[in-house]
C-alpha cells in the first residue's frame, strides 16, 4: 500500500497577516509543486484567508489548528467547521498536545472535534503523544493506545481511512529533542496494528501516520526512511521557509 507522504507545518500562534503572507509566498515559490508529496500549512485563524490566496494555484493546502464540534453558538473563542471551509481549509489539526496541556482538551473533546471535522469533509490530523513521565513509567504504549481508541471512537472504517494521525511525543515538541527514528517507528507500527483492529487491514494500510517533535531539515531524511512514518507535523521549523522547504524535499539531494 503506497501512502502519499504528508508534510504539514503548524504555525501555532506565530505570524501577523503580513508575516504569514510573506512566508506563504516564499513557500509557494519553493514547494508549490513537489511531485509525490502533500503539503499543508496551518497558520493562525486570522491569516487563513490571506495565506489561502498566497498559495492558490499551488499544491499547498490550508489547514486550521483547531475546530469546535458545534456548528454555531455561544462558544467564545472557538471556531466552526463551516467557518474553516469558507476560509479555504481542507485539513484541521485536532488534539494537539498544547491544547491538551494548556486548554483542557480531553480524549472526549478530541473525539467530538473529529466527528465534526469528518462530517464537514475536513481531513482531521489527530495528535497523540505521551509525556516524558509517561515514557519513563513505561506507559507509552498504553497512553497512545488509549488516545487513538478514544480519539477515533465511533468512526467507521471509511471515516478512519480519511484521517491522519500525528504521533507527537510531548517531550519532543519544541524542545529540540527528537525521538530517534527507531523510537518513532515503534510507536507508529503499534498505531498501525491498532488500526487493523479498529478498522481493517486495508484501512490501516491507508492511514498516514505523521511524526512530530522537533523535526528539522537535519533529521527528516532518517525519520522518513522508517516504513511506518508517512510524513511530519512540523512546528518551529515550519516558520523558516528554507528549513521547511528542505523538510518537504526530504531525500532529495541539495544543489
Ligand atoms: C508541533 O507543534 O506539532 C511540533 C511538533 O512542534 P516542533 O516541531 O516545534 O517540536
Amino acid at each position: 500500500m503506497t501512502r502519499t507522504p504528508l508534510l504539514a507545518g503548524n504555525w501555532k500562534m506565530h505570524g501577523t497577516r503580513q508575516e504569514a503572507v510573506a512566508l506563504a509566498q516564499k513557500l509557494a515559490e519553493t514547494i508549490g509543486r513537489v511531485p509525490g508529496r502533500e503539503v499543508v500549512v496551518a497558520p493562525p485563524f486570522t491569516a487563513l484567508e490571506c495565506v489561502g490566496r498566497a498559495i492558490a494555484g499551488t499544491q499547498i493546502r490550508l489547514g486550521a489548528q483547531n475546530v469546535h464540534w458545534e456548528p454555531k453558538g455561544a462558544y467564545t473563542g472557538e471556531i466552526a467547521t463551516a467557518m474553516l471551509s469558507e476560509a479555504g481549509c481542507t485539513y484541521v489539526i485536532i488534539g494537539h498536545s498544547e491544547r491538551r496541556q494548556h486548554f483542557g482538551e480531553t480524549d472526549e473533546t478530541v473525539n467530538r472535534r473529529l466527528h465534526a471535522a469528518l462530517a464537514a469533509e475536513l481531513v482531521p490530523i489527530v495528535c497523540v503523544g505521551e509525556t516524558l513521565a509517561e515514557r519513563d513509567a513505561d506507559a507509552t504504549a498504553a497512553v497512545i493506545e488509549r488516545q487513538v481508541a478514544s480519539g477515533l471512537a465511533g468512526a467507521s472504517s471509511a471515516q478512519i481511512a480519511r484521517c491522519v494521525i500525528a504521533y507527537e511525543p510531548v517531550w519532543a515538541i519544541g524542545t529540540g529533542v527528537t525521538a530517534t527514528p527507531g523510537q518513532a517507528q515503534e510507536v507508529h507500527h503499534a498505531i498501525r496494528r491498532q488500526l487493523v483492529g479498529l478498522a481493517s487491514d486495508t484501512t490501516a494500510g491507508r492511514v498516514r501516520i505523521l511524526y512530530g517533535g522537533s523535526v528539522k531539515a537535519a533529521n527528516i531524511d532518517a525519520l522518513m526512511a522508517e516504513p511506518d512514518i508517512d510524513g511530519a507535523l512540523v512546528g518551529g521549523a515550519s516558520l523558516d521557509a528554507a528549513e521547511f522547504t528542505r523538510i518537504v524535499r526530504y531525500e532529495e539531494k541539495e544543489g
